[in-house]
């Protein structure tokens, strides 16, 4: 009655292998829903961080808003070229001030609402 043992043992490593391998494909499953729900959060969290940063209050001449006096005028020292080359590159510079006069033209719109409800309050 040995054939019996060999058909038992066959049976039993051919299930044993079923069952390792389904083990394995869900724990590669689980594995890879693990990391798709990290990458959610993870993208979930940066897309909140961009939106609670406002945007940086810097004027068109590159300088920061807080540089500028009420006449919009630009207080922030620039390199003022005072010498070119034959290629028009400027070589030589001095110390001077940025010629900004800050744009006066009409405001963004989340600015005149921001003014709108300042002066309701
Ligand atoms: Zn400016
Ligand atoms: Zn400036």
């Amino acid at each position: 009655m040995n054939w019996i043992w060999w058909v038992f043992a066959f049976f039993m490593a051919g299930g044993f292998a079923t069952v390792a391998e389904t083990g394995r494909k869900a724990m590669r499953t689980r594995h890879k829903r693990k990391m798709e729900r990290l990458e959610l959060v993870r993208r979930e969290r940066l897309e909140l961080e961009a939106a609670q940063r406002s945007p940086e209050p810097v004027c068109g001449c590159t300088h920061h808003l807080a540089k500028h006096d009420k006449q919009g005028r630009c207080h922030e020292a620039v390199q003022v070229p005072t010498a070119w080359d034959a290629e028009k590159k400027p070589v030589a510079y001095e110390p001077g001030q940025c010629t900004c006069q800050q744009y006066v033209g009409p405001q963004p719109l989340s600015q005149v609402y921001a003014e709108e409800l300042t002066d309701r309050a």
